[in-house]
């Protein structure tokens, strides 16, 4: 008698057992679809007509182009975003369609590649720029001549962006300019030997209008006679790429990450 109890009770201890786990198994066998990937815009300054900036033979536009594929084919592979390039050979493309290529592919995220400028030979370094009010007169001159070819005049820029300037992504795009610029100074400094990497704004053109965190990174002089010869190096192209998209990676791994303060 007792062992049949025991008999009957090992068997319902048993089917409950299994039907508990049931729902379980289906939720392990249910599939979450994969987060979209991020989409991030590629955009090599000047282009065709437009040469950027010049010293003798080397063109601002071909040394952006370079830059922009390696930074492309970066975020491709370290991030597994979707890149689009705004132009991926020497052609000519406006201000505006820049913004309007980020705008149709709902972008994640903006960066713009240029190469500084400047009447003598001394200054140097990189400066990484998102759009706000420009922080001195050096980064006045350098929007004035970036926005060459602009459609409208810096009075109207200056009116969307006092409606920009609240937007979260000014606070995001500054964010991220940090992890950049963290990474270059790592990697540029003692490899490369350069002396300074600063996080600066400015009414930058091309920074408005994008719905998305956007950056504009000059990436050395070209006036400078040392960078000049850094800037054409494959090596400082590379090094400058991976910690633009390195910055970029743990902008998107913050974002994902809770914040603690919520
Ligand atoms: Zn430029």
């Amino acid at each position: 008698m007792w062992f049949r109890v025991l008999v009957v009770f090992l068997g319902l201890g048993c089917s409950i057992s299994s039907q508990a786990k049931s729902p379980e198994k289906k939720q392990v066998q249910m599939e979450v679809p994969p987060p979209p990937p991020k989409v991030i815009i590629v955009d090599a300054g000047h282009g065709g007509k437009d040469p950027g900036a010049l010293v003798k033979k080397t063109r601002e536009k071909d040394i952006t182009l370079a830059i922009a594929k390696k930074v492309g084919v970066l975020a491709k592979k370290r991030l597994a975003a979707k890149v689009v390039f705004t132009r991926s050979s020497d052609r000519f493309i406006s201000l505006e369609a820049r913004n309007r290529i980020a705008n149709q592919n709902s972008c994640d995220f903006f960066v713009s590649v240029h190469v500084n400028a400047a009447t003598s030979k001394k200054p140097e370094g990189i400066e990484i720029y998102y759009l706000n009010n420009a922080t001195d007169r050096a980064a006045e001159k350098l929007a004035a001549r970036e926005n060459a070819g602009a459609p409208k005049k810096m009075t109207d820029v200056q009116a969307i962006l006092s409606g920009l300037i609240q937007n979260a992504a000014t606070e995001d795009s500054a964010e991220a300019a940090s992890y950049i610029q963290k990474g270059l100074q790592r990697r540029m400094s003692k490899k490369f030997g350069v002396k300074s990497v600063k996080v600066k704004t400015a009414l930058f053109y091309v920074l408005v209008g994008t719905k998305c965190p956007s950056l504009l990174v000059e990436t050395g002089f070209i006036t400078n006679p040392r960078e000049q010869r850094n800037l054409k190096k494959g090596a400082y192209q590379n090094a400058l790429a991976e910690s633009v998209v390195d910055g970029i990676a743990t902008y998107f791994d913050n974002l994902d990450t809770p914040r603690s303060d919520l």
